[in-house]
């Protein structure tokens, strides 16, 4: 089962969080095989898009907020777009768009990053906001300050991490068919409880950059652990082989109900009302060409069935369109 553990380094400047996520990503994984026309992920996908759910884990539970945590690359390459959303109760649901062949061996900038175009964006979006509050949303490059690719998203989470919050964060992260496990190390803020948007940024946070011992020592130690470690070992075995020296208290793991899970927010309503977008005359020429409308939810591969009588109801009243229910599994 899917399992998220954090800690504090006792009397240290130092926290961490530990997730593992196994029932959480393989459902990810088997909707999106489910899909016949999208079909699985090529394992460089796979792979990236688990990391990118454990990374997008991670940060949610590191900070405090009300709402919805959207990690996205916006790829220039065959990945066109690679989306993970985990809201404050760590309900998850990942996807990805491909528009293009993708190698066995793919590395991510040749998936996501031709000529240094691709971006990674994070997005904070409150459940509940006041009238005309918008989405936080910061944007960091695939490339370092020397104009190369970056080739693990670990540093380019590292890096937006340091930019948003002026926080030293090491970043260890794997994903296979199995799991998408993820550690983060993080140095606690001077001021503020560290929320990614920055807002709580002091002059001290970033005047400590790269100088405290503790943490310095601590990010070492989380940067020997290996991919195949943080794979197959279990999160004591894990903890206890790193940081067997330091001094460490836990909180209560987040398992079972209250660990990271799948959940999809995709609904009849939502789906009718991007059918209204398209314009009736696009939604009638579907109908004339395919007989009914049918569309699958990208996250969760759920089948949406409009016939032709749901279709023209859509457009006569926006108020009652999506009442019939027919939804298919
Ligand atoms: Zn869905």
């Amino acid at each position: 089962m899917s399992e998220l553990h954090k800690f504090l380094f006792d009397g240290l400047p130092v926290r961490g969080v530990l997730v593992r996520l196994t029932d959480a990503w393989t459902e990810v994984l088997r909707r999106r095989a489910s899909n016949s026309t999208a079909g699985a992920y090529p394992l460089p996908v796979r792979d990236m898009l688990g990391e990118m759910t454990a990374a997008a884990a991670l940060m949610q539970a590191n900070i405090k907020f009300d709402g919805a945590l959207v990690l996205q690359i916006f790829g220039h390459g065959p990945v066109k777009l690679a989306v993970v959303e985990v809201q404050s109760d760590l309900a998850l649901r990942a996807t990805a768009t491909l528009n293009g062949a993708v190698a066995a061996d793919a590395s991510m900038s040749s998936m996501v990053n031709e000529s240094n175009q691709g971006r990674c964006a994070i997005t904070l979006d409150p459940k509940t906001k006041f009238p005309g509050q918008q989405a936080y949303q910061g944007v960091v490059p695939l490339f370092d300050d020397a104009g190369h690719a970056i080739e693990k998203l670990s540093e380019v989470l590292e890096h937006y991490m340091l930019q948003s919050e002026q926080l030293d964060t090491t970043l260890v992260l794997a994903a296979d068919d199995k799991v998408a496990a993820g550690l983060l190390i993080q140095r606690l803020p001077m001021a503020g409880s560290g929320n990614l948007a920055g807002s709580m940024v002091s002059k001290e946070n970033e005047d400590q950059i790269g100088l405290d011992e503790h943490y310095n020592r601590i990010a070492i130690l989380a940067s020997s652990l290996k991919r195949e470690e943080l794979l197959t070992l279990d999160v004591e075995t894990i903890l206890r082989r790193l940081f067997w020296e330091e001094s460490i208290s836990r909180f209560e793991p987040l398992v079972g109900e209250s660990a990271p899970r799948f959940a999809c927010t995709c609904s009849r309503e939502r789906v009718g009302r991007m059918i209204v977008g398209l314009g009736a005359q696009e939604a009638e020429s579907i109908i004339a060409e395919r007989g009914d409308i049918e569309v699958a939810c990208e996250f969760c591969s759920k089948q949406y069935h409009f016939d032709p009588v749901d279709t023209a109801q859509l457009f006569i009243d926006p108020l009652q369109r999506v009442e019939s229910g027919k939804d298919a599994h």
